[in-house]
């Protein structure tokens, strides 16, 4: 059986030289370096602005004062331990606060620091406040990635929300078919438990996040097609980032090859600002661009993708641009008065996020419940 070994310590990264070490180790100290030889294995050492590489090994740039570890403002949401519940119909459980590696972008890197307790061993709690609220009728699984924890530990949050009449769908966030799809492929219970709870009429999501093409190997595929074959429904979300898939032609081949396996890309986020962000980050015209025409070699599956941000208020998601506006409506939003709200805003190049954006003046700003 294959068995990828994680590596905690960039002293384990034998690629690195003793230069690089060194410089990173500031890095190391201040956001968590996790990754594993399987996905290590796929960086091309010798480009130094390989994709794989900039999401997995710490970058000097991530020093740079920028944006709150919480830039979504998630503490808000919180309802019981590791329960978070915004949006109306969804709860939120943070299952653990491991990942297969850690993303240097990840807008949850708050989690792996020292002292974190938002995700929770024991969601009880939660579970019964879930219980308790009929209007919730979906559930989220993330983390932290809810893969890393044992099978049984695993099925011992599924069951009890599969017996609540009122949840259908129930959604695992999870990158562990990019970062170790063994996870996936060697582990015959888990597809069972999957199989099991994903019925004909409730069925379980599988959130993937797949950043770059690079990420889709053989094994991933493999996984995904299980994924596929256990019954549970395959999408994927990625930000887009900087130096990492903000090129069309990247975009393009990503949502290709994802629907080729079955998995439908879903979101595409405007990454958060994030501390220590500011190397991936780009401005929101430059993303929604980059998507748009990578939207032209695509077929209309994954047209259906939807770029968002995700903000304190609410799901934005940017449906369109002119020369002069930048035009956006709520996709969820925190409070009802701004549900489906269609806003009209200042375009701008340089802005990164809805709160650097300015309303147009009242009398071109459209408004629809
Ligand atoms: S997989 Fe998700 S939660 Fe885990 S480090 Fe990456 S972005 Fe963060």
């Amino acid at each position: 059986m294959k068995k990828v070994r994680y590596i905690r310590n960039l002293d384990q990264v034998s690629q690195l030289t003793d230069a690089e070490r060194t410089a990173l180790a500031k890095v190391e100290n201040k956001f968590k370096f996790r990754a594993n030889d399987y996905y290590l294995g796929l960086i091309n050492w010798d480009d130094p602005n390989d994709p794989i590489r900039r999401i997995i090994v710490p970058h000097t740039g991530e020093l740079k004062e920028f944006g709150e570890l919480d830039a979504s403002n998630e503490e808000a949401n919180y309802v019981a331990p590791g329960t978070q519940h915004k949006y109306t119909s969804t709860a939120l459980l943070l299952c653990n606060e491991i990942c297969g590696g850690y993303c240097r972008f990840c807008f949850r890197k708050r989690l792996f620091m020292d002292g974190n307790d938002e995700a929770s061993n024991d969601l009880t709690e939660g579970i019964n406040y879930i219980k308790s609220h009929p209007e919730i009728n979906n559930v989220l699984l993330t983390g932290g990635d809810p893969f890393l924890l044992s099978t049984r530990r695993l099925e011992s949050i599924i069951r009890p929300l599969r017996e609540i009449d009122h949840i259908g769908v129930i959604r695992i966030g999870t990158k562990m078919a990019a970062f170790n799809p063994f996870r996936i492929t060697q582990d015959d219970e888990l597809l069972e438990m999957l199989s099991q709870y994903s019925t004909p009429n409730k069925r379980i999501y599988i959130m993937n996040h797949f950043n770059v093409p690079q990420e889709l190997t053989p094994q991933a595929f493999e996984a995904l097609d299980l994924l596929n074959r256990a019954g549970t429904v395959t999408l994927n979300q990625t930000p887009i980032l900087r130096g990492i898939n903000d090129s069309p032609a990247v975009l393009s081949k990503l949502m290709n090859l994802l629907n080729d396996a079955g998995v439908h890309p879903y979101y595409f986020f405007q990454c958060r600002p994030t501390a220590g962000n500011e190397i991936y980050e780009l401005p929101i015209v430059e993303s929604y661009m980059a998507l748009i025409k990578a939207k032209k070699n695509v077929s209309g599956l994954a047209k259906r993708a939807r770029m968002v941000m995700s903000h304190d208020s609410g799901k934005i998601e940017i449906v369109g641009l002119t020369d002069d506006h930048i035009y956006m409506k709520y996709h969820r939003a925190r409070f009802s008065s701004d549900d489906e709200r269609f806003m009209i805003y200042h375009r701008d190049d340089k802005a990164f996020w809805f709160d650097d954006l300015v309303p147009a003046d009242d009398s071109e700003y459209t408004e629809t419940a």
